[in-house]
């Protein structure tokens, strides 16, 4: 029997109706550089949104085209973002953080008809422009009296074509299951793959974010998405703000905490969010220059794990709230959020950060189990490791131009994440697979023993890999950067593990270094630290 409903397709293009309908004076605010920002409302977005629709579909895009960004977050690229997925075509966020053949790579696979492009990165697509044979059109996102000097050829002007566009352009209803933004795996392991988002993926995923035990976002909210627009849609926030209202600050390229701060002061930002390498120096400024915010009272970090040291820092030292949140490109990526229950108020405050440490219990829609290297399911209490399968309406079955990701032979994603699951539902990371340190046929975690060295006053980042060994096959070694103005101590460093794991964890040996090498999405990138360090002899040893 068919229902009393009315079959209103779920569309992305409604978020942006819905916020200039009903929150149209909420402010769209981007940082420009220098301290300027452009100011506007939710509005004015979605009108220059249909400007820019109609713009494109005079230039001949079709549905289903790929039209790439190559920008920084701001006000023209939350427009692209809209314009081309409510028209039906598929907005494809480039990582210019990748390298350079990476970036050529994706927009040939993707066979992008159109490119928008900001100033910062206009020499990097003049170089992978003339091998993509499929672009049509280059835009360059800015005016006429900012047009750069390029080799380019035919750069049309972003703000020349909104000036020209018919006014009425009306969102076409559209299928929902159709494809609408296309982001690529960051390809730590082989080439990029490519992930489309349909319209009813996304405004799912939009719902179940903004909810409070996920992003807790709501009217109230000023939120800074410090995470890019070009990292899995910037978490979906930019999805999330015009659905509740919560007005938008885009920091644009000043990523420093300097600038960030200063933002967050004057634009009064209530919540933020980004990868956890980027909240430890940006704590590391405020503790220096004994400065407060006054209004910031959460941040999201995923995308590696955070530690507790970082959370109680910034829950005793400021007031500030983190949640941590775990996904990846090919889930939208929200899967799991940590949140508290009611009975963790008569919790203690350090039994409080260990839970805020794990990476939390996964949202309506996502149902989440981990399996043996049989496929076998393990139990949830918490101690089981095992790998971690997720599936739901926003978790991705098949990459662009048909590969298969890794599924279970019932369907469910693997994960390629070592975990365990609690009596509560929270998920605790022990490893990605492929970092394990698998040492007298048992395992380490290494995520486990970073956190511990966080929490060493001395230790601002830590990385541990395994290390070939004669008779263990592997054993842990930690890798560290001091804390600005500080040393670290082999020794000290090494007894402060003791008790708070068994001592065959404990790491062979402590390295320091000036830096850890980070990919595109700021994750450790731990292939490189295991190949500079394959050949280190641990003292003692
Ligand atoms: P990406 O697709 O580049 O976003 O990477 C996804 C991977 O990042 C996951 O499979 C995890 O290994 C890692 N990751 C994401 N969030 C977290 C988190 N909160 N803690 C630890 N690792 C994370």
């Amino acid at each position: 029997m068919n229902s009393s409903m009315m079959g209103t397709p779920l569309l992305i293009s409604s978020l942006i109706q819905h916020a200039a309908n009903v929150h149209g004076t909420v402010e769209v605010v981007s940082a420009l550089g220098g301290g300027k920002v452009h100011r506007y409302s939710y509005a004015q977005a979605h009108s220059r949104s249909r400007r820019l629709a109609a713009a494109l579909t005079a230039l001949g895009v079709e549905a289903g085209d790929r039209v790439a960004t190559l920008a920084w977050s701001g006000y023209r690229h939350f427009e692209t973002y809209y314009a081309v997925t409510g028209m039906g075509a598929v907005c494809h966020t480039v990582n210019p953080k990748l390298f350079v053949e990476q970036v050529r790579y994706t927009m040939q696979h993707a066979e992008d008809a159109v490119v928008l492009v900001d100033a910062d990165f206009v020499s990097l697509l003049e170089q992978v422009a003339p091998s993509c044979p499929a672009i049509r059109h280059l835009i360059f996102m800015g005016a006429r009296g900012d047009m750069p000097q390029t080799t380019l050829p035919n750069l049309l002007c972003y703000e020349d074509l909104l000036a020209n566009a018919d006014d009425n352009f009306e969102w076409p209803a559209l299928d929902e299951d159709a494809a609408a933004y296309l982001s690529y795996t960051s390809g730590t392991t082989g080439n990029p793959k490519g992930v489309l988002y349909s319209h009813r993926s996304t405004i799912l995923h939009t719902y179940s974010m903004a909810l409070p035990d996920s992003m807790n976002l709501s009217g109230a909210s000023v939120i800074a998405p410090v995470i890019q627009l070009f990292h899995v849609n910037a978490f979906g926030l930019p999805c999330a703000a015009p659905l509740t209202g919560a007005k938008l600050v885009f920091p644009g390229a000043a990523l420093d905490p300097a600038s960030l701060f200063a933002l967050f002061e004057s634009e009064r930002v209530t919540m933020t969010a980004a990868v956890p390498t980027l909240w430890q120096q940006f704590l590391l400024y405020m503790q220096k220059d004994e400065l407060r915010p006054s209004t910031l009272k959460h941040i999201v970090i995923g995308g590696s794990a955070c530690s507790p040291a970082l959370i109680k820092s910034y829950q005793e030292g400021y007031g500030i709230q983190i949640r941590h949140v775990w996904g990846m490109t090919e889930t939208s990526p929200l899967c799991v959020t940590n949140s508290f229950r009611e009975k963790h108020a008569a919790w203690s405050a350090e039994d409080r950060y260990a839970l805020q440490g794990k990476q939390g219990r996964p949202l309506f829609g996502v149902q989440m189990k981990i399996i043996d290297a049989d496929g076998n399911t393990l139990p949830n209490d918490g101690r089981a490791c095992g790998e971690l399968v997720v599936r739901g309406p926003w978790i991705c079955r098949e990459y662009y131009k048909g590969t298969t990701p890794a599924l279970t032979p019932d369907g469910w994603f693997i994960t390629g994440d070592v975990v365990s699951i609690d009596a509560d539902g929270y998920m605790q990371i022990t490893d990605r697979s492929k970092d394990v340190i698998k040492t007298g046929g048992e395992w380490i975690s290494s995520i486990q023993l970073e956190n511990i060295a966080l929490s060493h006053n001395s230790v601002a980042e830590a990385a541990v890999i395994a290390i070939p060994h004669p008779k263990w096959d592997e054993r842990p070694l930690l890798v560290v950067v001091a804390r600005p103005g500080e040393q670290v101590d082999r020794d000290v460093l090494l007894a402060h593990f003791r008790g708070k794991v068994a001592n065959w964890w404990i790491p062979d040996d402590v390295v320091s270094v000036d830096n850890l090498p980070y990919t595109a999405t700021g994750k450790v990138e731990k292939k490189r630290l295991r190949e500079q360090f394959k050949d280190h002899q641990p003292s003692g040893r």
